[in-house]
């Protein structure tokens, strides 16, 4: 067995923006770059009832950002499809998490994806009533992504592979 504890998988979601805009293949250099490798992905248009799933069910998003939000982001996330991706290795959740930057492309930091690809701020998005354009979906924590991959993934679409890189790299 060559996967250690510290190996995890966490799940990206490249969102209508990124799809529209047509620069997914350069965002997912961004996280294949520093060694993250995908163990699934495909392309979806999901349903109302799937985000909802995903940003409330799992994501609690109401209780932490409103009502008005949830909605606006739910009907952002309807129009186009999405790709979700999953990617494995050294405490993923976490270091995808930092490489996505924070919610706010405003207030992310500069070199991460929500920085470096778009600007736009909270407020500008709430007065045009759309969900805040961030590119990527990342999830939150161990429990999240377990869940999130869960919810998306079926065990055989799920591949366990080691990259060639991972010769340098124990
Ligand atoms: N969002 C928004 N307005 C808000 C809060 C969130 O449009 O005031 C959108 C934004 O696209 C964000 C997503 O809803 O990525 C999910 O919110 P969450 O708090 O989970 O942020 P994330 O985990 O994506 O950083
Ligand atoms: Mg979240």
């Amino acid at each position: 067995m060559w996967k250690m504890a510290k190996i995890q998988r966490t799940l990206v979601v490249l969102k209508p923006d990124s799809v529209g805009r047509s620069i997914v293949g350069e965002i997912i250099s961004r996280f294949e770059r520093t060694g993250l490798h995908i163990a699934a992905m495909k392309m979806l248009q999901p349903s109302k009832d799937f985000f909802y799933y995903h940003y409330e069910t799992i994501g609690t998003m109401i209780s932490r950002r409103g009502e008005k939000a949830f909605n606006r982001q739910l009907n952002t996330m309807m129009k186009m499809p999405v790709i979700a991706i999953i990617f494995e290795w050294v405490e993923a959740v976490e270091y995808v998490r930092k490489l996505v930057g924070s919610t706010e492309p405003k207030a992310a930091a500069p070199g991460t994806i929500r920085w470096d690809y778009a600007h736009m701020s909270f407020d500008y998005a709430d007065e045009v009533d759309i969900g805040v354009p961030n590119l990527v979906h990342a999830s939150g924590s161990v429990e999240e992504a377990e869940k999130e991959i869960a919810h998306r993934f079926k065990k055989e679409e799920i591949f366990d592979y080691k990259p060639l890189h991972h010769a340098f790299t124990r």
